[in-house]
């Protein structure tokens, strides 16, 4: 039995599942996780020794791949300056002022620990600067796993919310209704159908966590405009897309202005650092400034924001997203030819940076459709990717992130155990 495998039946004993959180369990895939030793730049190496190309990146943060040498050396020096204080430091409001410039609807932001905590947050202040208590989610979408969006839908495209998770009280489920991504007219009419009560509507502007599912044209617009209509908030949470797809997120790449955003992953370059942010007539709603409470211990936490910063610095720099955009795209629309020219039952969704090859054949527009795939046909598909040397995330609806660290042969070793993988498969 090999390392990772031996570590795994270890971590059983200790860890629910062996893991700290579900997916990396590979259960979906039907292997044993690995166990990784350590990364640095496109690669990762497995407690044996085993090299990978990695396109997890820690599950988005690292797009500038692993143990960056200018991030490193920042995240040293701070570090010897003490790890916590628990009161203001200047790095907190260097990485705000940073946002507020990058982000085009962010006039202020408050610094949390994970995109969970981001999107729980923004509900309740939503909550608070509105009087009322429901929200709109999207099928499919994943915001963290705070009760309030832990919730499926029922087989109709419009449903009260049930919890799909033990523990969620169906009071507060309730509370929470489903419509369908890339569907307005669903949002309409549950507009109409709770006049008055809807809060805030909150999406993934491009929803990349049942693969990779870009909004269809006048989707976000439309969002947009029936929010301000009917006197709801509207939350981008862009934890995946934000300082991904665009160094001003979804909301700069199509143009359309939340109210609230939720950001993570990136913002923390690797470290637990997330945030939400908007407009300041609502943002000073939040605790101390007024009267919505959120608060926490390791909020703003030096090395997080030490992280955080020099990523976005970097990300910032005159053509970092060119290269990076151009380098993803070039990849990703040479996957899609060769996928089309065998004629293989696949469907490849991509924007920029961030992209998902689905096992099924045609058009992937909604949840509905992103469940068809053939989920044992991926896994599949993802060991024999593993055997080549690439790590992909283990689970058919997960995105697949290029970094800046990816090079030309990367890319090439990629695509070229791609077409041998396929053509075993098919
Ligand atoms: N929102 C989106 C869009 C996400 O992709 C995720 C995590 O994958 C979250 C929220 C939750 O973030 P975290 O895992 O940091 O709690």
């Amino acid at each position: 039995m090999n390392r990772s495998s031996e570590l795994f039946r270890k971590a059983q004993k200790y860890l629910p599942g062996g893991v700290n959180s579900p997916v990396r369990a590979f259960k979906s895939v039907n292997r044993d996780p690995l166990f990784i030793a350590s990364g640095a730049g496109s690669k990762i190496r497995d407690v044996d020794g085993n090299e990978y190309i990695d396109y997890v990146g820690s599950w988005g943060p690292l797009i500038l791949g692993h143990a960056h040498p200018e991030v490193v050396e920042y995240l040293q020096s701070v570090t010897e300056s003490g790890t916590s204080f628990g009161a203001p430091t200047e790095l907190e409001i260097l990485i705000a002022e940073k946002i507020v410039q990058m982000v085009p609807s962010v006039e202020m932001v408050r610094m949390v620990n994970s995109g969970t905590e981001a999107t729980m947050s923004a509900i309740r202040l939503a909550r608070g600067f509105t009087g009322r208590d429901k929200i709109i989610k999207f099928e499919g979408c994943y915001h963290g796993h705070g009760d309030s969006f832990l919730i499926k839908a029922g087989s109709g495209a419009l449903t009260f919310g049930e919890p799909n998770s033990p523990g969620v009280p169906a009071a507060l489920a309730k509370e929470t209704l489903t419509a369908g991504f890339n569907d307005l007219d669903s949002v309409e009419r549950l507009f109409e159908s709770f006049k008055n009560q809807i809060a805030a509507v909150i999406v993934e502007p491009i929803a990349g966590n049942m693969g990779v599912i870009p909004p269809a044209d006048g989707f976000l617009q439309g969002l947009r405009d029936l929010c301000t209509q009917n006197g709801a908030l509207l939350i981008f949470d862009e934890v995946m897309t934000g300082f991904r797809v665009h160094a001003g997120g979804a909301q700069s790449l199509y143009n359309v202005q939340p109210d609230l955003t939720t950001m993570g992953k990136v913002i923390g370059g690797g470290l637990p650092a997330a945030a939400y942010g908007g407009k300041r007539e609502i943002m000073e709603m939040v605790s101390p400034a007024g009267a919505v409470y959120q608060a926490g211990t390791l909020s703003g936490n030096p090395l997080a924001m030490a992280a955080g910063l020099k990523t976005l610095e970097i990300i910032s720099r005159p053509g970092f997203f060119e290269k990076l955009n151009k380098k993803a795209n070039w990849f990703f629309s040479e996957l899609a030819h060769y996928v089309e020219n065998q004629n293989f039952p696949l469907s490849l969704n991509y924007v920029n940076s961030m992209g998902c090859l689905f096992f099924k054949p045609g058009e992937v527009r909604n949840f509905n459709e992103a469940t068809q795939s053939d989920t044992e046909l991926f896994a599949r598909y993802f060991g024999g990717m593993l055997d080549k040397g690439i790590y992909l995330a283990p689970s058919q609806f997960e995105a697949m992130f290029i970094s800046a660290a990816h090079s030309e042969e990367d890319l090439q070793n990629t695509l070229h155990a791609g077409r041998e993988v396929l053509e075993k498969l098919f």
